[in-house]
């Protein structure tokens, strides 16, 4: 690469430049950096994914004894009750896409650290994808405290569960991980690192 494009601005710099010409942002590729900031992350969300699935998302607590349900408990009797959107909804935002983006950001994080050169415009489409849905994923943590707050006012009052705080804190990593995943290394070649 000859020219260095600036993340924050889109200046075009010199490729041995680390402050952008224009707006001054620190922008210095450093490959290595990126990969295992990102890897580490990503680690961390996947750690945190297991908690998020094994405690109960909600408690509901009526007359002193607490009850929980994890995720997928609440995605079967959401089923079982005839509610199939929020169901189906449910499953895709807290299962499907979690599980997808920690194989696409671990697929990135591979390739680009075996310096493969195949493929580049099919992985410059899968990290736009988890730019995209990164907004998105703290979709049912927002179902929970709607809950929360719409339940809160009858006698049963229903309590977030660690589950919950998990899951955020798995989303946050996760976005942090394709965050820190430097896209301009997709199109880099990798003698440099
Ligand atoms: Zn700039």
């Amino acid at each position: 690469m000859e020219y260095l494009k600036c993340l924050y601005c889109e200046a075009t710099n010199h490729k041995n430049a680390r402050y952008c010409g224009r707006c001054g942002q620190y922008i210095a590729l450093e490959a290595k950096k990126s990969l295992h900031k990102s890897l580490a992350y990503l680690l961390a969300a996947i750690i945190f994914y297991i908690p998020a699935n094994i405690y109960p998302v909600l408690l509901t607590s009526k007359f002193a004894n607490a009850q929980g349900s994890t995720i997928l408990e609440g995605v079967v009797a959401m089923w079982q009750s005839g509610d199939y959107p929020v169901a189906i909804i449910i499953f895709t935002a807290s299962i499907f896409i979690p599980l997808a983006k920690f194989g696409v950001l671990f697929y990135l994080n591979y390739t680009l650290a075996r310096c493969q050169t195949q493929n580049i415009a099919k992985r410059v489409m899968l990290y736009r994808l988890i730019e995209l849905t990164g907004p998105w994923s703290l979709i049912d943590v927002f179902v929970v405290l709607i809950l929360v707050a719409l339940i809160h006012f009858k006698n049963i009052a229903i309590i977030p569960g660690i589950g919950v705080s998990s899951f955020a804190l798995m989303v946050v990593l996760t976005i942090l991980s394709a965050n820190v995943l430097d896209p301009r290394l997709l199109g880099e070649e990798c003698e440099k690192r």
